[in-house]
C-alpha cells in the first residue's frame, strides 16, 4: 500500500494542520538529530512504552506496523482492538465498526502478542452495550489481556453498560480507556468524576479530544482540536489532580495538538502531572519518524517541554511500567 501520512479520520491520525505545526515546532528539531545519528556513538536508547496502538489501521500490514513502532524508538507497545463489526446505535449504524478505522478485534491482537513476546501486548474489547460484552472481554482478560481498550462506541461515560466495564476492569485490575469525544463516543465528559468516585478501583486512562480540548478553563465546548493559549485549570487538569484514579494518553492528534498550543502551558502541564500522563501513539503512518509521524511527534514535544530528565522518563516509560506492573 501506499505510504499515507494524515488519514480524514476522527482522532489517531493527525489533520494537516496539525501536521504543518508539527514540522513548525519539531521539524527542525527533529530532522537535524536524525540526521546527525549515523556519527554519534550509539548508547543503547531509552526504552519507551507505548500504551495506545492498533493491528490494521486503516489497513496497515503487522510488517508495516512492527516497523513503525520500532522505528520510533517504542520497545514495547500495547495493542487496543476494535470490538466486533455490529450494526447498532454504538457504533453508528456500523460506521464505527473497526474503531472507525479497520482496526481488528481481540483474536487478531491476541495472536500478534503472542507472535512477539515482551515487545507487544494486548487488550481486551467488546462493543459497550452488547449484551454478551462482560462474557467477551473477560475471556481475553484471562488469557492475559492489560487493559480494557479501546473503548470507542457512541454511549454515555456513565451507562448501565459502561460501569459494567468499569466493574470488571476493577476485578480483573486492569485499567480502563475510554476515547472521550462528545457527542460521538463516551458521552458526557463533566459527568466522569461521578465515575471516578463511585469506582475508586478502577483505573481510568482518558484519550482523545474532549480529554485534550478540555486542559482549557476557557474550552467553548465546540472544537475538537482548539488552538491558542490556555488558560490553567481546565476540566481535565481538574481531573488529573482530583482523582487518584484518573489518568491520560497523549496519543493522536488531539493529544500532541494539546502539546503544541501554548508552550508555557505545556511546560506547566507535563509538570504538574508527571505522575498521571502515559505515553501513546495512536498513529497509523508507516514511517515511524520525522514530520509524517504523529508519534514521533508527540515523543518529541514531550522530550521538548519536559521540565526534566525525570519528567521525561515519567511520561515516556515510568508510569505505564508502574501502571502496568511491566
Ligand atoms: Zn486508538
Ligand atoms: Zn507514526
Amino acid at each position: 500500500m501506499t505510504t499515507h501520512q494524515f488519514l480524514p479520520h476522527s482522532d489517531g491520525a493527525c489533520s494537516r494542520r496539525a501536521f504543518l505545526t508539527v514540522s513548525a515546532a519539531l521539524g527542525g528539531a527533529a530532522l537535524a538529530s536524525h540526521a546527525a545519528a549515523p556519527s554519534q556513538p550509539n548508547p543503547p536508547p531509552d526504552p519507551i512504552i507505548d500504551i495506545h496502538q492498533h493491528t490494521h489501521y486503516h489497513g496497515r500490514s503487522d510488517q508495516q506496523m512492527l516497523a513503525h513502532q520500532r522505528a520510533m524508538g517504542v520497545t514495547t507497545s500495547i495493542l487496543l482492538p476494535a470490538g466486533r463489526p455490529t450494526v447498532r446505535p454504538a457504533t453508528h449504524g456500523g460506521r464505527s465498526n473497526g474503531l472507525a478505522a479497520n482496526c481488528t478485534g481481540n483474536e487478531a491482537v491476541l495472536a500478534y502478542a503472542k507472535a512477539h513476546p515482551g515487545e507487544f501486548l494486548f487488550g481486551a474489547n467488546e462493543v459497550t452495550d452488547l449484551p454478551e460484552a462482560a462474557v467477551e472481554i473477560e475471556k481475553y482478560l484471562k488469557l492475559g489481556a492489560k487493559i480494557i481498550a479501546e473503548q470507542k462506541f457512541g454511549v454515555q461515560c456513565d451507562s448501565p453498560e459502561s460501569e459494567r466495564l468499569y466493574t470488571l476492569a476493577a476485578e480483573y485490575d486492569v485499567p480502563i480507556l475510554l476515547h472521550l469525544q462528545e457527542s460521538t463516543y463516551n458521552s458526557g465528559f463533566k459527568r466522569l468524576p461521578t465515575m471516578f468516585r463511585k469506582f475508586p478501583k478502577t483505573i481510568f486512562i482518558m484519550h482523545a479530544q474532549s480529554t485534550w480540548a478540555n486542559i482549557d478553563a476557557n474550552y467553548d465546548g465546540k472544537s475538537l482540536y482548539p488552538t491558542g493559549p490556555v488558560a490553567k485549570g481546565g476540566l481535565t487538569s481538574q481531573y488529573l489532580a482530583d482523582h487518584a484514579n484518573c489518568f491520560a494518553d497523549m496519543s493522536a492528534g488531539s493529544g500532541l495538538n494539546s502539546l503544541l498550543r501554548d508552550e508555557e502551558h505545556t511546560r506547566w502541564f507535563l509538570e504538574k502531572h508527571q505522575d498521571k500522563i502515559l505515553y501513546g501513539s495512536d498513529c497509523a503512518d508507516t514511517l515511524g519518524r520525522g514530520p509524517g509521524c504523529q508519534g514521533a511527534g508527540t515523543i518529541a514535544a514531550i522530550r521538548k517541554y519536559a521540565a526534566n530528565k525525570v519528567v521525561e522518563r515519567k511520561i515516556l516509560f515510568e508510569n505505564s511500567k508502574k501502571l502496568f506492573r511491566l
